[in-house]
């Protein structure tokens, strides 16, 4: 029987592929290591040669589960590398990807980032025809309906109808002994772009994995497309003629790197940008405006310019502590917030302070923050949130959270205001996001509720159980 529970499904990865070029596997380590931030528990490489698959995997950074002894095992021009960045449950080293599926009309190779909101109706159509699980993965799903038919191998219709099957968000990449396939959602939810490489390819979640390398952006992989890289060249197919540019807003506010471009937009402009329509909406008399490292770095200073009030470097983090979402208990957050940051007395002392976040999920950060900034004298602290407030889960395999723990879920801005112990709170609005990112559609179904997808039954039976 498969395991219908959600705690194990949330997943926030990066993907990296690359087809035609010698040396694929230590490339997808330094692509990988670019990639980092999307997921610290786990990663892996699997690197095919002449039809012969080989992979490295482990939970850990990607510096500490590759070295140049084991990425010499793997050689061959074609190679996919995912870090995993798992929440509750879900861990352990079966999960860490990319996975391998062995069959006699050919082995490939799957990652994945996202979440699909229909897996518990595939699984449950896959057992009625037959197949065994071994796990509840969405890439072991991909793979079972690329395979349904006896006789089918990893070819291109058998992969168009198994993606027009799934229902979610989901940059997959697929690698059999000849091809590389680059597939998007529909909805255009997760990002993935295509490089150019010494006459090959590269397939990204974010576009920073590309400059270190030294491949070239080609262009975007196009919601509803999957782009097929081959010894003749590059094809693309539609598999859906339903066509979104929903990318997840969180993206742009907390999840990618500064450096990235994101459907043309660059991160940092973007977080600029959204600091200064912040400023606009939420004005505050202050003396200096700090941020809050790393990620409200960008909006900080986007809100110090358009204010005029000076920037400055009032909170120092600890480089050598993981993101505070990663300890699971919220006395383990608490406590790994405070290990983070630390305020800089002599710079916030007798000060009037705006402090930008990029977001606000549970509250931890900006309360810790609040006590951290007056401790060290500030006088007055203004917290300026670089996004609305999000009172929604996400099923699209972002961790923000189940309602219960969303500190705006029920709550007025007032109340979480009072929470935090801030002299003022302030949010930006729905609107600004569009601006910031000069587009007119994005996913905002934790800030809204309105989810770009159909939720299947099994989801809404997990949510009211509250276990989102
Ligand atoms: P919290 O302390 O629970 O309010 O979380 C807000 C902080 O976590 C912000 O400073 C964000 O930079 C960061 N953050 C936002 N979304 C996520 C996420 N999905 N996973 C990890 N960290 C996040
Ligand atoms: Fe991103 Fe929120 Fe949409 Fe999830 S619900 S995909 S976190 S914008």
């Amino acid at each position: 029987m498969i395991n219908t529970s959600y705690d194990d499904l949330h997943e926030e990865c990066g993907v990296f592929g690359i087809f035609g070029v010698n040396d694929a596997a230590n490339l997808t380590y330094y692509g990988l290591h670019a990639l980092q931030h999307r997921g610290q528990e786990g990663c892996g490489i699997v690197a095919v040669h002449e039809r012969n698959f080989k992979r490295i995997k482990g939970e850990g950074l990607v510096t500490e589960i590759f070295n140049e002894k084991n990425l010499a095992t793997i050689q061959g021009s074609a190679a996919i590398g995912h870090v995993r960045y798992s929440t509750t449950g879900g861990g352990g080293i079966e999960n860490v990807q990319p996975f391998i599926f062995r069959h006699n009309t050919g082995d490939f190779a799957l990652a994945h980032n996202g979440n699909l909101v229909n897996s518990n109706e595939l699984s449950r159509y896959l057992q009625n025809r037959g197949s065994l699980f071994q796990s509840t993965s969405d890439s072991e799903l991909l793979a079972h309906l690329i395979k349904k038919e006896h006789d089918a191998s990893a070819r291109i219709y058998n992969i168009i109808d198994a993606l027009n099957m799934l229902e979610g968000a989901f940059a997959f990449l697929i690698m059999t002994g000849s091809r590389l396939y680059a597939c998007r959602d529909k909805y255009g939810l997760r990002p993935l772009s295509i490089g150019k490489l010494n006459g090959g390819y590269v397939v990204s979640s974010e576009t920073c994995a590309f400059d270190v390398i030294g491949a070239q952006f080609l262009r975007d992989v196009n919601p509803g497309e999957v782009v097929v890289f081959e010894q003749s060249g590059m094809t693309s197919y539609d598999y859906s003629q339903f066509k979104h540019h929903q990318l997840c807003a969180m993206e742009f506010i907390y999840f990618a790197r500064p450096d990235s471009d994101l459907e043309g937009c660059n991160v940092h402009t973007f977080r600029k940008e959204s600091g200064k329509l912040l400023y606009e909406e939420s004005p505050a008399e202050a003396d200096i405006v700090i941020g809050v490292p790393d990620s409200s770095m960008s909006a900080a200073i986007g809100y110090a310019e358009a204010s005029g009030i000076p920037y400055e470097m009032g909170l120092i983090k600890n480089k050598y502590v993981g993101r505070t979402f990663i300890q699971p208990s919220q006395e383990l957050r608490e406590k790994g917030v405070r290990m983070k940051l630390s305020a800089v007395r002599s710079i916030v002392h007798n000060k009037r302070v705006v402090m930008i976040d990029d977001s606000l999920v549970r509250g931890t950060t900006s309360r810790r923050i609040v006590t951290l900034l007056r401790e060290a004298g500030a006088t007055a602290i203004h917290v300026r949130i670089a996004s609305p407030p999000i009172t929604h889960p996400c099923f699209y395999g972002v961790d923000t959270s189940t309602y219960d723990e969303l500190m705006s879920a029920h709550k007025s801005t007032e109340h979480v205001r009072q929470l935090i112990g801030a002299d003022s709170l302030s949010f930006l609005s729905e609107q600004a996001l569009f601006t910031a990112g000069n587009r007119t559609q994005l996913c905002l179904a934790c800030f809204t509720g309105n989810y770009p997808t159909t939720l299947y039954q099994s989801i809404r039976d997990a949510n009211r159980d509250g276990k989102f």
